[in-house]
């Protein structure tokens, strides 16, 4: 009771606390234990660095399996090149190196900046007591997501239309005309803030949990690596996920890159006739790409090399 009218008498929302002790057991949530230790360290926690350290670091950890593969596996283990989309396409450490130091460039020259720019301004967070309830974290997980599809969808398809856009922030991310995982943050800049900005703004439209929100920015780090690492493993979720691009999806956006605009899901790109089948594990083409390629390849060629300009590749 204590700390309720404390926080009362700071203009903190009913049913806030700043530690993490939860009495009543009617609301207890799956989640409870997790958001309490997030609670228990909220010193660090409510930080506005924290999610850009949680969402930095979740990303170099889905990194590591992709590395492994591209720098190790390939030489040593036979079945890895079986399911590998680009099997002739090695990643080179002249790459990995390329694509690291823009990465961290703009980390420390934008990212860093805004965050503690934001950091000044913003009023003091404070967290609810409670964690969200299992069924309300994975329903806005699941709109979170359909919203940014959408939002990326039309972002990404403005970015290759308008030629100025192209050619001055989003040709960065098509250096490489195969993917890798290197590549998955190779973006210019402003692309990179765009694209955080929409991950941001998608979870909040629904007024969800900071719990979500840091979970569906994770969901965001590990869908730019599955869809970059460039590998058509079994267990990944497009093999089983109806709708779901995954890597055959986007590798084929940056090998044609007028087609498969939406980043998580492929009914958009269904819908709008921007869907293109793409290539498979072991570099395999399928019936369905070789007729795609039959019917639209030479005018896909002709409005890219329009839209590129002098555009160098590195691939
Ligand atoms: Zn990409
Ligand atoms: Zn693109």
């Amino acid at each position: 009771m204590e700390v309720d009218d404390r926080l009362h008498l700071v203009g903190v929302p009913e049913g806030a606390t700043l530690n993490g002790s939860l009495q009543d057991d009617q609301d207890w949530s799956v989640l409870q234990p997790v958001w309490d230790v997030v609670l228990a360290h909220s010193y660090y926690t409510t930080s506005p660095l924290w999610p850009i350290f949680v969402s930095n670091t979740f990303f170099f950890v889905c990194m590591i399996p992709y590395v492994i593969l591209d720098f190790y596996g390939l030489d040593h283990w036979s079945w890895v090149k079986r399911y590998k989309i680009y099997p002739e396409v090695r990643v080179t450490w002249t790459q990995a190196r390329q694509c690291l130091s823009l990465t961290m460039w703009n980390q420390m020259l934008f990212v860093l900046p805004i965050s503690v720019v934001q950091w000044v301004w913003t009023p003091v967070t404070v967290f609810p007591r409670r964690a969200p309830s299992l069924f309300e974290f994975l329903w806005q997980m699941y709109v979170a997501l359909a919203i940014f599809d959408a939002f990326f969808y039309i972002f990404h398809i403005t970015f290759h239309r308008v030629k100025f856009l192209y050619r001055h922030v989003h040709s960065v991310h098509h250096r490489f005309a195969r993917v890798n995982i290197w590549v998955a943050q190779y973006d210019h800049p402003w692309e990179l803030i765009s694209l955080g900005f929409l991950g941001t703004i998608s979870p909040l439209l629904l007024g969800a949990h900071p719990l979500t929100s840091w979970a569906f920015m994770m969901l965001n780090d590990w869908v730019g690596a599955d869809s970059h690492g460039g590998y058509d493993l079994p267990l990944l979720p497009h093999r089983w996920v109806p709708f779901w691009g995954g890597p055959v999806h986007h590798a084929m956006h940056h090998e044609r890159p007028l087609t498969n605009f939406a980043p998580y899901l492929t009914w958009i790109d269904r819908v709008c006739g921007t869907a293109c089948p793409g290539v498979k594990a072991g570099g395999y083409r399928n019936p369905d790409l070789v007729a795609w390629e039959k019917k639209n390849a030479k005018r896909h060629d002709e409005m890219q090399a329009d839209t590129e300009g002098h555009i160098l590749h590195l691939d």
